[in-house]
């Protein structure tokens, strides 16, 4: 077996074991079509091109990393991805879920706060016109084409940022880390129902680099 399908093998594993908590035992055909499709090692720098199968995070620079396959299956899971949607990702970081999502939605918006990372991201996602990189902070989203079918973050708020539940679609879902930098966090499913009201839930403990605020400098 190669190591793709080794690890697709854990990240159906991992799917059921935490099932208790996510709700989900198994990827749907789409999500699973998906992680076989994108090459993850065209999004993990040279040096370790040998792990791009490892069921684990790994160092993309400025301190940032890949998410870890299975976070990236089951967080794509969640959002319940569907052919004409329209979605919202902050931190690009490497480009992987948004190849994830640009290979099973209509169109990826992504947001990346650290200049280097958003241009690799956009050399990376070169093959996909469907996704478009933008350099800024995702603390604010990304007016421009909103309301989003859904939001998916990939760095740790303290509190779920106003302006991504304002950017969500009615019946939207979002998918985010929530909690203390390098401490407890949550990953939240959060959906709006049609009235425009917020429900909440925890469904995982995780570790995430912080999603960084408007105090934030780019250096
Ligand atoms: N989805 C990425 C994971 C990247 S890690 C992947 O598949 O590789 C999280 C990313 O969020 C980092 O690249 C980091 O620079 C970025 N980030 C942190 N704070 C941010 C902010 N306020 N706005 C946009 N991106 C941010």
């Amino acid at each position: 077996m190669d190591s793709l399908a080794v690890l697709m093998d854990e990240i159906d594993a991992e799917m059921r074991l935490t099932a208790g908590f996510t709700g989900r035992t198994e990827l749907s055909p789409a999500v699973r079509e998906a992680m076989f499709k994108v090459p993850r090692d065209s999004f993990v720098p040279e040096a370790d091109k040998g792990l791009a199968y490892a069921n684990r995070p790994l160092p993309i620079g400025h301190g940032q990393t890949i998410s870890q396959p299975f976070i990236v299956a089951l967080m794509t899971e969640l959002l319940d991805p569907k052919k004409t949607d329209i979605v919202l990702e902050v931190g690009t970081g490497s480009g992987y879920e948004a190849a994830i999502l640009a290979e099973i939605v209509e169109h990826v918006y992504t947001v990346e706060i650290v200049e280097e990372l958003a241009n690799r991201a956009r050399q990376s996602l070169a093959g996909y016109v469907n996704v478009d990189v933008r350099l800024g902070d995702g603390n604010q989203g990304w007016p421009e084409y909103a309301p989003y079918d859904s939001i998916i973050v990939a760095a740790a708020a303290e509190e779920v940022p106003p302006a991504l539940v304002a950017q969500l679609k009615i019946g939207g879902r979002m998918v985010l880390p929530v909690g203390k930098p390098f401490g407890d966090q949550d990953l939240m499913l959060v959906l709006k129902d049609r009235f425009g009201g917020i429900s909440e839930r925890s469904v995982l403990p995780v570790a995430f680099v912080p999603l960084r605020g408007p105090r934030w400098r780019r250096r």
